[in-house]
């Protein structure tokens, strides 16, 4: 089967949210702030942050494995599988993370299927306050064709 060219973002979008620990004060602020406009759309989250989510902010989340335990990597899975459209990852450049060759894999599959990512508060008010967020968008997939019919040695 061809590769897909892109992807449709509809209008309520499938947005994951995962902090780390010393993180989590400032995505959650964030997410109240953004409460209105969140409410709108379809919410993932690790399992630690998603039950703050719902206990703090009292926003309906569907709620993944906890981060350490696995929850960063069924996100990374969900992005393959083209079951999300947007990540807003607070991780902590600070505090060295037991899980945190899944963290990078995440960061690193987030790029390569060319998903709509914000790791700072600053990324993340850009991103929920563009115009491109209230309708839908053709994401385009980068053509990896190349590699998947590349010579094998
Ligand atoms: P948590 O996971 O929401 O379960 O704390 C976050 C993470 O460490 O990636």
């Amino acid at each position: 089967m061809p590769h897909p060219k892109s992807v449709r973002i509809n209008k309520i979008k499938r947005i994951a949210l995962v902090a780390h620990d010393h993180r989590k004060p400032v995505l959650l602020e964030w997410i109240k702030y953004n409460k209105g406009t969140l409410s709108g759309h379809e919410l993932y989250a690790t399992g630690t942050t998603g039950k703050l989510i719902r206990d703090q902010v009292g926003l309906e989340v569907h709620s993944l494995i906890s981060g350490p335990l696995g929850g960063d990597s069924q996100i990374g899975a969900m992005v393959c599988e083209k079951k999300l459209d947007f990540l807003f990852f607070f991780w902590d450049p600070l505090a060295a993370q037991p899980h945190d060759p899944d963290v990078k894999a995440l960061l690193r599959l987030a790029v390569v299927w060319n998903l709509p990512m914000a790791c700072n508060r600053a990324t993340a008010d850009f991103l929920i306050s563009s115009p491109l967020m209230n309708g839908t968008y053709e994401r385009e997939l980068v053509d990896y064709e190349a590699h998947l019919n590349r010579q094998l040695p």
